[in-house]
C-alpha cells in the first residue's frame, strides 16, 4: 500500500525521552478522512504508554489521542466530512463492527479489540499504530468526529480523551440534577469531570490531595472541595455521595472513598489500571458498587462534543511547542498542570 513520510515526535525505548521521527500514513483509503493536525492535548496515559507502565508497549511509541485538525482529502465513500472541515480523532481508529459492543455503539469494548490511537495493530501498514504527536493521520471516518467550531479549537482537543472518559460515566450511571457527585482527583480528567457534572445539575465535590487546587475547583464548577488526606472532613461526608468519578492515576487505598458511599451508589474508576484491594464489608454494608469505565463509543463522544458546543464547555489548557513535550511529561507527573497540555503542532511543521 502507498504511504507517505510525516514529521512525529515520539519515544524509542520506555526510559528514552521523546525526539522527532518520520513515520508513514496510509494513502488516503476509500472511507478514510486525512487530516491535517493542529493540535493535540497531553494525556496521562501517553506518558503510561511511554514509560511501558501498563506492560505491551511497542516502540517507537508515537502517543497523542486528542487530537483536532482539519480534513486535506476525502476517500471516495466519504460523505460525512468535506475538505477544510474541523474535525477530531479521540482515542480509537478502528473497531470490528460486527460484534454486539460494536452494534451497541460501544466501539471501545470491541469484543474482537478495538484499534487505539497509537500502540494498536496498524491492519494497514502492518506494526502498530502511531498517534497524534505528529503532521497528518489518515482514519477511517466512522472513528473521526465532528467539532463544533464556535468553540476554542485548541480547548477542544482535550474532549477527545478526557472529556468522553469523565462525560461516560456521568451519562451511564445517569447522574442528574441535585445528585452530590464527587470527582476524585484534579487533573486532565477530574477537571472535566467537575465541567460536566455541574453542567448536568449535580452538587460537585472536588475530592483532591492537593489544598492549592481548591479556588481552581470553585472556578470550574465545584460547590465545594474536601481535602482526602483530612480525615476529619472525610468523616463529615462520609455516606453521602450519590456518585464518586475517581481519576487518581496510580495504586492507591480506594476504601476511604468507598466510605463517602451512600446506600447503593457507585464509585467509578477511570485512572487507576492496577490491583486495588478493597474490604468486601465495605460494599456489602451498603449495597455499594465499585465499577470501571473505559473512554466512550463514538455516538456518546460526538453527542458530548455536540453538548460541549450548546453549553460552551472546553478544557482549561496550557499550550506547548512539541520540542517542550519531555519537560510536560515532568510536570505531569509531578501533578504541575492547570489542566492540560496541548500542542501546537505548527512547531513540528516548522
Ligand atoms: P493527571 O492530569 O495527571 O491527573 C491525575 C490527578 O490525580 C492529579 O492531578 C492529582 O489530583 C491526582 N493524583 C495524582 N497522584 C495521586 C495519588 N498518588 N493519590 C491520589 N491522587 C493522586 O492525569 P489524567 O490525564 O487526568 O489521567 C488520569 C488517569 O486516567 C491516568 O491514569 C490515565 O491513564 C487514565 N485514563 C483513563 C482513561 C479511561 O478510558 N479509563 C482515559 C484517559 C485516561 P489532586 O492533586 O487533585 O489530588
Ligand atoms: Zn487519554
Amino acid at each position: 500500500m502507498k504511504s507517505t513520510e510525516v514529521k512525529a515526535f515520539g519515544a524509542k525505548t520506555n526510559t528514552a525521552d521523546l525526539e522527532q521521527l518520520q513515520i508513514d500514513r496510509r494513502e488516503t483509503l476509500a472511507d478514510d478522512v486525512e487530516i491535517d493536525i493542529l493540535y493535540c492535548g497531553v494525556c496521562h496515559s501517553d506518558i503510561h504508554t511511554v514509560r511501558n507502565d501498563w506492560g505491551g508497549s511497542q516502540y517507537p511509541v508515537v502517543p497523542g489521542h486528542e487530537i483536532i485538525g482539519r480534513v486535506i482529502s476525502i476517500g471516495k465513500n466519504v460523505s460525512k466530512f468535506k475538505e477544510g472541515q474541523l474535525v477530531g480523532v479521540g482515542c480509537m481508529v478502528d473497531s470490528c463492527q460486527r460484534c454486539q459492543s460494536c452494534k451497541d455503539g460501544l466501539e471501545q469494548y470491541c469484543e474482537n479489540g478495538m484499534v487505539g490511537t497509537y500502540n494498536g495493530k496498524d491492519e494497514h501498514l502492518g506494526g502498530h499504530t502511531f498517534g497524534g504527536y505528529s503532521e497528518k493521520i489518515v482514519v477511517d471516518q466512522k472513528f473521526v468526529l465532528n467539532v463544533p467550531e464556535n468553540l476554542d479549537t485548541k480547548g477542544v482537543a482535550p474532549l477527545l480523551c478526557a472529556g468522553i472518559t469523565t462525560w461516560s460515566p456521568l451519562r451511564n450511571w445517569n447522574v442528574k440534577e441535585g445528585d452530590k457527585v464527587g470527582v476524585i482527583g484534579l487533573g486532565g480528567l477530574g477537571h472535566m469531570g467537575i465541567k460536566f457534572a455541574h453542567a448536568l445539575g449535580a452538587k460537585v465535590v472536588m475530592i483532591t490531595t492537593s489544598p492549592g487546587k481548591s479556588e481552581d475547583a470553585k472556578r470550574l464548577g465545584a460547590d465545594e472541595v474536601l481535602i482526602s488526606k483530612d480525615e476529619e472532613q472525610m468523616a463529615e461526608h462520609a455516606g453521602s455521595f450519590d456518585f464518586l468519578l475517581n481519576t487518581v492515576p496510580v495504586k492507591h487505598d480506594i476504601n476511604p472513598y468507598i466510605g463517602l458511599l451512600k446506600r447503593d451508589a457507585t464509585m467509578v474508576l477511570v485512572g487507576a489500571i492496577e490491583p486495588l484491594e478493597f474490604h468486601g464489608g465495605a460494599l456489602i454494608m451498603g449495597r455499594k458498587s465499585v465499577a470501571g469505565s473505559l473512554i466512550g463509543g463514538i455516538k456518546e463522544t460526538q453527542e458530548m462534543l455536540d453538548f460541549c458546543g450548546e453549553h460552551d464547555i472546553v478544557s482549561d489548557i496550557e499550550m506547548i511547542d512539541m520540542q517542550n513535550i519531555n519537560e510536560a511529561y515532568d510536570r505531569v507527573t509531578s501533578n504541575d498542570v492547570k489542566y492540560r497540555f496541548v500542542i501546537d503542532m505548527l512547531s513540528l511543521k516548522n
